[in-house]
């Protein structure tokens, strides 16, 4: 680093690792993730924990309205100040779980994030509420990258991966080494794009249920169906093997090897 970057870097907030923060200056790769948006110029945009405002610069140029969400006090300030001539971009200073993302975009939006990892999941599940983006690119430990877009019956495929997976097509499109950060993570990381489906294998009004019964049946993961029906639902083997032949599955199978589909078969099965 040379003197203007030591001046600059020392101008910039403490560094707070309990947000998960660690920045990416690789011009090469926040050029790429910004390229998996697939960005007309026409679209509001979204950015999920701006940090420093690397991505953010990248985004920018590319969008018609920018809305930043970041928590960080220190940082959002600096955006502020950074942008304060800009009117296509708002520092929104929150807690991302907290805004209704549909909202602040009052219509088509999509979203962009390198996401802090302690809350990834809940981030994933928050983009995914209605009224959805038309696609989001997230930046993430590549171990849950793998895991989003795993297929029923691989190791990897587990309740993340069929309650993304009945909403939305992801997948997973490069991976970043630990280095490529300030400070390094202790994970690698990758990018995984994931567009909500216009005929979702879930309707609303299934989406609760849905998200309860896979978790819950996970919680089985070694178990065949009709145990973990039996288990999960209460009900005896005669009810378990009424839904399982009416959901047209195996009653030997294990949740691993179950598709969204399939789980939402057996909920659509399940006797009120
Ligand atoms: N986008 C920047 C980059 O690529 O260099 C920073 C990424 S860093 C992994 C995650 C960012 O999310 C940090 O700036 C952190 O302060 C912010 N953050 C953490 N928790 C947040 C929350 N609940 N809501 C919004 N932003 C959050």
């Amino acid at each position: 680093m040379d003197d203007a970057g030591r001046r600059d870097a020392s101008r910039l907030p403490p560094v707070r690792k309990s947000l998960g923060q660690h920045f990416l200056n690789d011009p090469r790769i926040l050029g790429r993730i910004a390229d998996a948006l697939e960005l007309s110029g026409a679209e509001v945009v979204i950015e999920i924990g701006p940090g420093r405002g690397a991505l953010t610069e990248v985004l920018l140029p590319r969008a018609r309205r920018l809305y930043a969400i970041e928590y960080d006090r220190a940082l959002a300030e600096l955006l502020r100040r950074r942008y304060a001539e800009d009117a296509r971009i708002t520092i929104v200073e929150r807690d991302v779980l907290q805004v209704n993302l549909g909202e602040l975009a009052g219509g088509p939006y999509v979203v962009a994030g390198n996401v802090p990892y302690y809350i990834t999941t809940p981030i994933l599940f928050h983009g995914l509420t209605r009224p959805r983006p038309d696609r989001a690119v997230y930046l993430v430990q590549r171990e849950v990258a793998e895991r989003i877009v795993a297929a029923a019956g691989t190791r990897e495929y587990g309740a993340l991966s069929a309650n993304v997976q009945a909403v939305a097509a992801a997948e997973l499109l490069f991976r970043i080494p630990a280095g490529a950060f300030h400070p390094a993570p202790k994970v690698e990381s990758a990018v995984v794009r994931i567009v909500p489906l216009s005929d979702p294998v879930v309707r609303t009004d299934e989406e609760d249920a849905f998200r309860t019964f896979v978790q819950g049946a996970f919680g089985f993961r070694r178990k065949q169906m009709r145990r973990v029906l039996r288990a999960l639902w209460d009900v005896d083997a005669s009810v378990a093997d009424e839904v399982l032949a009416k959901a047209e599955v195996d009653p030997t199978a294990r949740p691993e090897t179950l598709s969204p589909e399939r789980f939402a078969r057996l909920l659509r099965a399940r006797p009120r």
